[in-house]
This record gives C-alpha cells, structure tokens and sequence, in this order.
C-alpha cells in the first residue's frame, strides 16, 4: 500500500514513521514534510503545499496512492477530503462539515450542548459593546475565544476584566480576520489539561491512549502559550474509569449528535480536556485531526498497524477489529524549540547530533526542520548510491541515506548524509519510549542531549505533574 501524508510537522513524521512501521505499507509520500520525512527510509517528500487540492490529486493518480491521511486542520476545514473523496480517493479525516467542530469554536459549543457534552459555560457574540458588557456582569478570570482557526493564538485567558476587554477590542478589530467575526466568552476552568484522541469511522469509536501536553514555554508551566513543548502517554490523570467516562459521556454523544446532523465523521475526533482537582472534568475544545505533540508520544506505543486502523475508519469497518494493541510501558517527547520561539525566531541553524540521539535509543521526531540545499554526502564523506551527482534533496532522498528507525523492513543505520537545518519555531521532538515513566523520560532526555543547534532550547521538567 502507498499512502500520502499531507503536512509538514512533527506530527506528520510520526504519522509516516508509524505507518513504515506496518509490513502492508509498501511506500509513504508526505506533502510538503520536512527535513525527517525527507530522511525516512521508504518515504518521499512532495513539494505540494496542504492546500493546494489541485496538485495533491493529480499526485494520487500519478503515484498510485491508496490512502491520503490528513494531518493539519486547516486543510481538512477546507474541504480537502471532500474534494479527494469526490475524485474516489480514500482519505483519513473529516469532511469540511466535520472539521467544523475544530474551525468553529460557536459550532463546537452549539454541538456539544445539544449532546449534553460536560463544558464550561459559553456565550457567542458579534458586537463588541454586547460582549464587553457580558465580560463586566461575568467578572474576571474570564476566557475570551475568537471563533475559527487561529493557529493557536486566538484564546486568550483574561485575569481582569480590563484583559479581556482589551482581547475583545483587538478580535472585534480583526486581529484574526474571519476568524475573529464571532467571539466566543467562556467561563474560566481550573485543573489539569488532557487530551483524549479517538479514531472513530462515522459509528464506532477507537480511544488511543491519553495524553498531557506542556503548553507553556517556560518550566513550571509558566510563560507564554506554545503549540506544546513536551507531552507525555498514557497521562496516569486519565485513569481507567475517566477514560470510560469520557467515551461515554463525550466521544459517543459527539459522533451520535454529528451523525444526527447528517455528518458521517471518521478520522480523529480530539478531545482536550480540563480535570478539576475534585476528577470532574469540562471540555475545552474538539480538533479534528491527530494532535502535535501527542502524536509523537502516542504512537510509538501503538502495536496494532496504523494503516490497519486508518483504512478500517474510513471504510467504517472499525468495529470489526479487534480492540487496539499497544505495547506496555510508557513514551515521553521533549520539544526542542528555536531561540525566540513562541515569539520571533531565526530559521535555518544547522542541526547536529540527530544520529547520536537516535543510536542512544530515542525517536527524533523533525518538525520545522528542512534539507539545506546543495549541501550532502560529499562533504560528510558518505558518498554511496545517493551521490551520484545530482543535488541538494534529490541526493539525500537517495535510499542509503535514508533512517530506518526501528522499521519491520530491515535497511542498515546510516548516518545522515546530509545537513538538516531548522526551519519553524518547533524544530523537533525527540521521544523516549520504555518500561516506566522514569526511563522514558531519561531516555529523551538522554537523546536530546545530544542534539544541538544555536539557540536550542528545550523544558527540563517534561513529566513533571507524573506523581
Ligand atoms: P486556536 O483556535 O487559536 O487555534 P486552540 O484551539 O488551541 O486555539 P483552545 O484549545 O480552546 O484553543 O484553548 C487554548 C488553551 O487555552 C487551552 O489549552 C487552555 O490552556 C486554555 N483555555 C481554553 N479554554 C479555557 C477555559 N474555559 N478555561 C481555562 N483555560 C482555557
């Protein structure tokens, strides 16, 4: 089987990575990917952007590819499976009607109250002088949420009245264009976050382990909001009877309440959760697709074949499998992160170390990472198949360079033949899989160690609320 992963994250090279991992998958393409995707043994880059439909179809024909997986939301709340799917293409994710429950924070909320969804309570406004009135009489802390996608930037938790006011002047300004026309106010929570994902074909429902993610840039969980430095699985907050809870009181009445409303949802349904200290919990927010970093930690432990559970949800067979094997013991990713980042950041650092990090027993996940142009195995000496004159990325997508990273089909370790640079804010992830929460953490800690670019940076408390 080919299969087509569209996106370019750290989430991306753990979907590929995994799905190499199954013996059915024969060849993975990733568009646009990175600098990882690029390197994987068996795995080719595309040049397409994610929302350019046009050129990612005419690639499924050419390449003969069997199963396109969606990673990013915005994509999927474009329409990509809709436009796929009309052209007979099996696709992993939702229709732009289902993703609505990400690109639509109103939608969501509607949603999850016509199911009876355990949620902060939310009023939705689109006049300015109506919603600051409501943030007075509600009093502060107070959440103030632009409605559609704002690549994590358009929440903002207000400590005063005044904050959130301000919040509201800036979205009713059009700070986030469009998806700044509704606003969202909410009551404020308190607790710990999870994130609960399901693989779900429109019917039945497939939990994946729990996740906790690091939000924050700072140690301690202070600083600025990042797209996650850190994430560890299965989250011990989740217990058992929790997650039971959860299927049934929020994963179930969400795909009842979508089907009810003629939406035949399958790919990830994504849960992220607030658990008051008292283990009542709310949710916060839906996403429509794996999330990044809890990807990185979650499949590593998965021991059922990914491709096996893609295909099953999006031919609404996933009833007919058995329940999802995962290997015992636990996984933890540290992020490493450009100087700067979540504010502005230097891209193009070259990147070194990833092998050793690799040899010492860790997954190193590439998010905004890239392959430096022109640069190779000649002057790293590694020369090979790869090396036969032509340049840059073509040579180092050359089959002796590529990593193998524990895949069922054997191809010999070899470093990288060429430079890697970063390229984006979340350079990469580097996960440590073992017995016990301990040793997975040492063991990425460990691993990342020995990476190093300028200005990396990294949290050295990942797993800490782990009691
Ligand atoms: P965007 O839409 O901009 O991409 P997002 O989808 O990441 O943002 P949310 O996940 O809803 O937005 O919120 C981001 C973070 O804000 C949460 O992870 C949580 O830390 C905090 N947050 C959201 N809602 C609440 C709430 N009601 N109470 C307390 N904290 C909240």
């Amino acid at each position: 089987m080919k299969v087509l992963v569209v996106g370019n994250g750290g989430r991306e090279h753990a979907i590929a990575w995994s799905l190499l991992r199954s013996p059915q998958v024969e060849q993975v393409f990733c568009t646009p990917g990175n600098g990882g995707t690029a390197t994987l043994s068996r795995c080719q880059n595309l040049p397409y952007p994610v929302d350019d439909f046009e050129r990612i179809g005419q690639a499924v024909r050419e390449q003969g590819i069997d199963l396109v997986v969606v990673g990013p939301e915005v994509p999927l709340a474009m329409g990509i499976t809709d436009y796929l799917q009309a052209q007979g293409v099996m696709v992993f994710g939702p229709t732009k009607a289902g993703a609505q429950i990400e690109a639509s924070k109103a939608w969501a909320k509607a949603l999850m109250q016509e199911a009876g969804i355990p949620t902060a309570k939310a009023a939705v406004f689109t006049q300015e002088s109506a919603a600051k009135d409501y943030v007075t009489a509600q009093g502060a802390p107070i959440v103030v949420k632009a409605d559609g996608l704002a690549a994590g930037k358009g929440v903002i938790v207000a400590e005063t009245v005044a904050q959130a006011h301000q919040a509201l002047e800036a979205i009713f300004a059009g700070q986030f264009g469009d998806a700044g026309k509704f606003v969202v106010i909410e009551e404020c929570l308190i607790g710990q976050e999870a994130s609960v994902l399901a693989l779900t074909d429109g019917i039945t429902i497939r939990p994946l382990l729990p996740a906790q993610d690091h939000k924050r840039i700072g140690e301690g969980d202070t600083g600025e909001n990042t797209g996650g430095m850190g994430v560890y699985a299965p989250a011990p907050l989740v217990t058992p009877e929790l997650m039971a809870r959860i299927e049934r009181e929020v994963l179930q009445p969400a795909i009842a309440t979508l089907r009810s409303r003629g939406i035949d949802y399958r790919g990830v349904l994504y849960a992220g959760l607030m658990i008051a200290p008292t283990g009542e919990f709310k949710v916060l927010e839906f996403n429509c697709r794996f999330g990044d970093p809890e990807t990185q930690a979650i499949l590593p432990l998965l021991e059922t074949p990914l491709e096996e559970l893609l295909v099953a949800c999006c031919q609404q067979k996933l009833g007919e499998l058995p329940l999802i094997a995962w290997k015992p013991g636990a996984a933890a990713c540290v992020v490493a992160a450009a100087k700067g980042y979540p504010g502005a950041y230097e891209k193009g650092q070259v990147i070194i170390g990833i092998e050793s990090a690799e040899a010492s027993g860790g997954c190193v996940f590439h998010a905004g990472t890239k392959l430096k142009q022109g640069a190779g195995s000649r002057e790293q000496g590694a020369g090979g198949q790869g090396d036969k004159g032509d340049k840059g990325e073509k040579r180092a997508e050359g089959a002796e360079g590529k990593r193998n990273l524990q895949s069922p089909h054997p191809t010999p370790y070899t470093p990288h033949p060429t430079t890697i640079v970063t390229d984006g804010g979340r350079v990469l992830g580097v996960t440590g899989v073992g017995e016990n929460f301990e040793r997975a953490i040492a063991l990425a800690y460990d691993a990342i160690a020995q990476i190093h670019f300028d200005g990396i940076y990294y949290r050295r408390d990942i797993g800490h609320r782990i009691q």
